[in-house]
């Protein structure tokens, strides 16, 4: 698999929270011959499945990365335009000018407008626009829209992902494509390793609405330990270090409630030995990540999150670095093939963290 053609069909594809069949079956073919067993939960969360050689009860580590992206969703229609609203955490200083796909009975190309800066108040000035200020523009007459556009029609950003310099690539949905594209890798590495343990990787759904695809993930998956893999802030301007990490310089690794500490620290131990650059991050409650929900599924998870930094998140032109990913990917399925019969009495947390 070449990685920055993978990640650009990965971050070209649709597949908004709650609608992720189109990238799926992206993530399904690509990982068709690098797992023995898939399945597809009642969220839509896919699971591919590599079995370990270890005793049966066999323990079961859980990669996870949530596929689903930010988008829009149409509320009306007004006269020859739509109506949207935010499905997710859009950051919408970016929304007007837009090109959008949407997701009609046929797919349609628009462009989300508002009115001209000549004719709006100095009050409008100075604010960024609202909901309620934009429109998609899609060419079609009020006629037209009602007949292929229903109320609750899918709308998605129409970025086309672009390479750039140093091994950097931008694009939409690179939160969290880009730890897609890790799992890929990370399965990659496996082929051909003996693994004592089970291990799933899995692609969620609905996490920018709510850690939802992976709570129903891990009470399905039943993993004896989990790792997360999703995007932090990059530094640039007005990102200081300390608000963000450098991208392309290394991942984090979140410490605090959410993440097992000593977990934690077999991580870190691992990533010196690869020479692979680990900075903590600190996250006082939840992590924002998928990490939240799984750790408290069942009797509770042993649960560690990896961070890759992204420039611009919650916009259509994320900016990430391909190096990054490939740390992950090497970094966890380095560390998952460690894994053996002992490793859970090594995390038991009797002896206080
Ligand atoms: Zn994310």
């Amino acid at each position: 698999m070449e990685l920055e053609k993978h990640l650009i069909d990965l971050s070209n594809a649709p597949g908004m929270s709650g609608y992720e069949a189109p990238v799926r079956e992206m993530i399904r073919a690509a990982w068709e011959s690098l797992a023995e067993q898939f399945d597809i939960d009642g969220l839509g969360s896919l699971s591919a499945l590599r079995h370990g050689v270890g005793d049966k009860p066999r323990r079961c580590v859980m990669v996870t990365a949530h596929m689903d992206e930010i988008g829009l969703m149409v509320t009306s229609i007004d006269g020859a335009f739509l109506r949207v609203t935010r499905v997710g955490g859009i950051d919408r200083r970016v929304l007007l000018g837009q090109p959008v796909i949407v997701h009609g009975k046929r797919l349609l190309s628009g462009i989300i407008g508002s009115r001209p800066p000549h004719i709006l108040s100095v009050s409008e000035k100075k604010r960024y626009p609202g909901y309620d200020d934009l429109v998609v523009d899609t060419g079609l007459t009020e006629r037209e829209l009602k007949q292929i556009v229903p109320v609750g029609t899918v709308v998605t950003f129409d970025q086309q992902a672009v390479p750039m310099g140093n091994g950097l690539l931008g694009g939409k949905a690179l939160d969290n494509r880009a730890s897609i594209a890790a799992l890929t890798l990370m399965l990659e590495h496996l082929q051909g390793r003996r693994h004592d343990w089970d291990i799933a990787a899995v692609a969620t759904t609905q996490e920018e609405v709510g850690t939802r695809g992976g709570t129903v993930a891990a009470w399905h998956t039943r993993p004896d330990l989990a790792i997360v893999i999703d995007t932090t802030w990059g530094t640039g301007v007005g990102v200081s270090e300390d608000k963000g990490f450098p991208i392309g310089e290394g991942l984090t690794l979140v410490i605090g409630p959410n993440a097992h500490p000593k977990l934690f620290d077999l991580l870190r131990k691992k990533a010196a030995q690869l020479e692979i650059p680990i900075t903590p991050e600190p996250a006082a409650g939840s992590s924002g990540t998928d990490g939240w929900a799984i750790q408290v599924s069942r009797q509770g998870v042993p649960t560690a999150i990896i961070g890759i930094p992204i420039r611009n998140m919650h916009t259509p032109v994320e900016v990430v670095a391909l190096k990054d990913i490939e740390r992950a990917a090497r970094l966890i399925s380095e560390f998952v093939c460690g894994l053996d019969d002992e490793s859970l009495d090594r995390l038991a947390l009797a002896a206080g963290p």
